[in-house]
């Protein structure tokens, strides 16, 4: 989600890769579950995250639109978040214990917290946000903390994403409301709706990748 801030205002000014030390490691987030209650309706999921869940799961993507996730609109295109309790506005995945259910398949965007990601010139480096989580915190490395296999891949797919996400509103602002609607639905349908199998998530993205590549040509 695009965030119009002063980079200066929210982080501590510095840029971070992946094998940077940053202070990012809130020791376990023992006794505290604050984002998991407070940020859930900013949440929202790519394609990797939805391929996570769902393996880990056995849920289809419709079947976790019913309770886990809803669909909101973003920037002009339908995406899914996690959808809150009504009740408490905590996340689904929040266990009795205040612990994310889902750890090891958690979102990117929970992944990565408090680190955060700054796009320019088609890649991205990562920023410590600095009011948004209030624990005293300790030195890790980067790459360590967002703990993801293939970072490399990981990365390709995050920017071609972010690069598409971002090329598709550019095309939607251009287009009438009849084939926005269109668009938008496609897209939808072709990286969330049609299922995934349980095979290397790269692989099925770039084909994805490519078909929505031909009718955006
Ligand atoms: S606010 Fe910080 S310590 Fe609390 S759950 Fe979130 S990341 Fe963990
Ligand atoms: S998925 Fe896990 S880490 Fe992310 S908000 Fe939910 S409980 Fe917290």
């Amino acid at each position: 989600m695009k965030r119009d801030v002063d980079i200066l205002e929210i982080s501590d000014g510095r840029f971070y890769r992946e094998n940077d030390m940053v202070k990012a490691d809130c020791g376990g987030c023992v006794g505290c579950s604050m984002c998991c209650r407070d940020m859930v309706d900013t949440i929202v999921l790519d394609p990797l995250d939805v391929w996570h869940l769902t393996n880990r799961l056995g849920l289809s993507f419709e079947e976790m639109l019913d309770k886990q996730l809803m669909l909101d609109v973003f920037d002009g295109l339908i995406l899914p978040r996690l959808k809150e309790s009504r009740e408490t506005g905590e996340c689904p995945f929040l266990d009795g214990d205040g612990r994310c259910s889902v750890h090891a398949d958690r979102p990117g965007f929970c992944r990565i917290f408090p680190l955060g990601r700054y796009y320019e010139n088609g890649d991205f480096t990562y920023i410590l946000q600095v009011k948004e989580c209030p624990r005293p915190k300790t030195k890790i490395k980067v790459k360590k903390w967002i703990d993801i296999p293939d970072m490399d891949k990981n990365r390709k797919f995050i920017n071609q994403w972010h690069g598409l996400q971002k090329e598709m509103q550019d095309r939607l602002a251009q287009c009438e409301e009849v084939l926005q609607k269109n668009l938008t639905l496609q897209f939808l349908k072709i990286f969330y709706l049609t299922p995934y199998t349980k095979d290397d998530f790269y692989a099925q993205f770039e084909s994805r990748y490519r078909t929505i590549r031909s009718i955006l040509q």
